[in-house]
């Protein structure tokens, strides 16, 4: 007997103080073959001092330069502090970790998804957003460099589960599923004036607020056939959602031969993670385990397209492409944002987003440039469109 001695994967946590950051870094502590090397956060700098003390990472970052100060304070010894919009990127670059895991929200995971792969790290992708923004050119730069790209968004971890081995001219299609979110059963007039305590009330995944309220809207079912198109390079014609209640099948796939194959786990994202972070092996305890024998029905359906049709956005996305993506990812952080504030009702977010899509003109070619200008034009629209709306019901309050 002899045992080989494994230095622990060395990774950076984007958006540590996040939902999916606190999950990862809970699986980080509970493995002596992870290891945090970075983490980063927005402005969140008591909760990322405390995972400093925690874990000792080579360095932190913080995107809010106004919290700097406070943090330099708070931070053990032997810390090294970025702060700034940059900083994120920096410190992927400085600390060369083994894997990135992009966990923060929005547009802001472009730049240091491109640092991620240019210094040759591999992405555990939970920023879905940087994906639908620029899966033109983060996944032929990724293929260049080599490197791994890993789904840790639920569905697509699932087919990338039950891709594994399979050669591509053997699938005939992907499935995504996707729960309905809190408003399946609402009539529709109510759905037009939720308020932000019944968005944030998701039946079946406790998420950070923007994913939940994209839940809510279906646009993260949009957003989610996007990235299914960027991370397995298929068509819109061979990626298909249904709603599936239950949210314990999380993704499908249909071979050449008729057979299905689906990925069945619990209704908790650390599953994902831990997949992602173990990658190639898999982690040696369930982080969220599921009794199977007392779930009791599975329940799959079509989607109604009258009720879900955010969900065609993303297929429209895949239609136009060029820059389209971009162009829809950025009008629907500013109405989701908008209604958080009480700017916009819940019913108007979709159509901002369809309004917004038929009036930038997408440009067909897809570089880091074009994208941060229809990012910019689409939230510029967006903007004066929510201008124009009456405010949205009295009772939003700002995100926690
Ligand atoms: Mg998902």
């Amino acid at each position: 007997m002899y045992s080989v001695d494994v230095k622990p994967k060395r990774i950076a946590i984007l958006g540590a103080t996040g939902s999916v950051g606190r999950q990862a870094l809970e699986i980080i502590a509970g493995s002596d073959r992870l290891s945090a090397c970075a983490l980063s956060a927005g402005a969140n700098w008591e909760l990322l001092a405390e995972q400093a003390r925690r874990f000792r990472p080579q360095a932190v970052a913080v995107a809010d330069e106004g919290a700097a100060q406070s943090l330099s304070e708070a931070l053990p010894g032997g810390v090294e502090l970025l702060a700034g919009a940059d900083a994120a990127a920096e410190l992927v670059r400085k600390v060369r970790p083994d894997m990135v895991l992009t966990a923060m929200v929005g547009a802001a995971g472009l730049a240091p998804t491109l640092a991620a792969i240019e210094s040759g790290a591999d992405l555990a992708v939970a920023n879905k957003e940087s994906l639908v923004m620029a899966g033109a050119v983060i996944m032929p730069a990724a293929r260049e460099a080599g490197i791994h790209v890993l789904p840790v968004d639920s569905e697509h971890s699932a087919i990338f589960q039950c891709l594994q081995g399979r050669p591509a001219e053997q699938v005939r299609k992907i499935v995504i599923t996707a729960s309905g979110g809190p408003f399946r059963t609402w009539e529709p007039e109510r759905v037009a004036t939720a308020t932000l305590e019944e968005v944030l009330a998701h039946p079946t995944w406790q998420m950070g607020p923007k994913v939940t309220i994209d839940s809510a809207t279906l646009m993260n079912k949009a957003l989610e056939v996007v990235e299914a198109h960027w991370l397995f390079g298929l068509g819109a014609d061979r990626i298909e959602v249904l709603i599936h209640p239950e949210s314990l099948v999380h993704g499908l796939v249909e071979f050449s031969d008729g057979s299905i194959l689906a990925q069945i786990g619990s209704t908790s994202m650390a599953t994902p993670i831990a997949f992602a972070l173990h990658y190639p092996q898999r982690a040696p305890e369930p982080p969220a385990p599921l009794d199977l024998g007392s779930v009791g029905e599975l329940h799959l359906e079509a989607v109604d397209t009258k009720r879900f049709g955010a969900i065609e956005l993303g297929f429209e996305v895949l239609r136009r492409g060029g820059t389209a993506g971009a162009v829809v990812n950025a009008a629907n952080e500013a109405a989701v944002s908008a209604f958080a504030d009480g700017r916009l009702a819940f019913g108007r977010i979709v159509n901002i987003v369809r309004e917004v899509l038929n009036k930038v003109a997408v440009n067909p070619e897809v570089t880091a440039r074009t994208i941060l200008s229809a990012d910019a034009e689409a939230r510029r629209q967006a903007e004066t469109l929510i201008a124009g709306e009456r405010s949205a019901p009295g009772d939003a309050a700002p995100l926690p």
